[in-house]
């Protein structure tokens, strides 16, 4: 590998995990700039290493095994700039500052993300949304870096985005950039929505303990958290991993959990809501990495 870029050997990504789990990466890189993506996708090409990328790592559950070949994590990639109704973000620019960017430049449109704890490139490989808004909706194109180390920009129709779904996780595209096409607003009026969002946030949601946020996809015409509150399964634990108490839809890592017991916590509870209501609970967060 690149001698030039700051690569990390066996770095456990319990470190920057939301969750606080997940073995270790075989290597792990901190690009800067869009040449150093791309130099470093070519090398891994080379070598015939797997590439993984990660944003905030803050919809994920990593394995315990770790992750086999070179980990490319994003948040050094982080610029955010505004021009009259569009901000300009690279991939790793965490999203919650893009919101800030935006209502500073009194724009609206962004401002359901003001907690969405991830990063630019994560919400559009996700559409993240929120209280009624979706990233999608926003979103005016996307440069991305193909498989074969081309740089192209896609429009939001080429995206084919759907509920917590984009082309990205379709293919091996990595989003290097993204605009956000927003409306003029009153910036105060823009700081008092995205403090209400936050406030709901702080008192339905466990944020005092590690998670990946919500761990299921609504299924259609039902909320995954009421099936599982409803089926009596909030403070249920495997190891340290807990169906949170406050928000059913929740896993938390209560006491120094491993991805295992996020994982059985995960299928006891897909488990006794398929038993009960007949709907299989489909993960919104990513599971990645091997088996310890
Ligand atoms: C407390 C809490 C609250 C949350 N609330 C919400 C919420 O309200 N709404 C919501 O939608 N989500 C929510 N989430 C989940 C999460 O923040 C979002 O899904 C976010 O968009 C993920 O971004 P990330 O950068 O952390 O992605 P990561 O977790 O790093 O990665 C997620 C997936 O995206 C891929 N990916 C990331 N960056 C790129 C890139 N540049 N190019 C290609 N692929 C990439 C990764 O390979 C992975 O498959 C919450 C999470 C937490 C912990």
């Amino acid at each position: 590998m690149d001698k030039q870029i700051n690569i990390l050997k066996n770095e456990p990504l319990s470190k920057y995990s939301f969750t606080r789990t997940g073995g270790p990466a075989d290597f792990i890189a901190f690009p800067k700039s869009v040449d150093e993506v791309r130099s470093l996708v070519k090398q891994a090409k080379n070598d015939d290493l797997p590439i993984t990328v990660l944003g905030n790592a803050s919809n994920l559950i990593i394995k315990d095994g770790g992750i086999n070949g070179l980990v490319i994590m994003l948040t050094d990639m982080n610029s955010i700039s505004c021009d009259n109704h569009e901000i300009v973000a690279d991939a790793g620019a965490s999203y919650i500052d893009v919101t800030i960017e935006a209502q500073r430049n009194s724009l609206s449109g962004l401002e359901f993300a003001a907690g969405i704890p991830g990063s630019v490139g994560g919400a559009i490989y996700m559409n993240a949304g929120a209280y009624g808004g979706e990233t999608d909706k926003i979103v005016k194109s996307v440069v991305v870096l193909t498989n074969d180390a081309q740089i192209k920009s896609l429009s939001n129709q080429e995206l084919h985005f759907g509920y917590r779904h984009s082309l990205i996780q379709e293919n091996d595209y990595i989003v290097l950039q993204a605009t956000f096409e927003l409306q003029s607003g009153d910036s105060n009026d823009i700081q008092l929505e995205m403090d209400h969002f936050n406030s709901l946030r702080a008192s339905k949601q466990p944020l005092d303990l590690p998670s990946c946020g919500s761990v299921f996809k609504r299924p259609v015409g039902n909320f995954a958290g009421k099936l599982i509150h409803d089926s009596g399964l909030q403070g249920y634990q495997s190891g340290g991993a807990q169906v949170s108490t406050k928000h059913a839809g929740f896993i938390v890592n209560v006491d120094h959990a491993n991805a295992t017991d996020y994982l059985d916590v995960i299928h006891h509870v897909q488990a006794v809501v398929e038993t009960n209501y007949n709907i299989h609970l489909e993960t919104e967060v990513r599971i990645i990495g091997r088996d310890k």
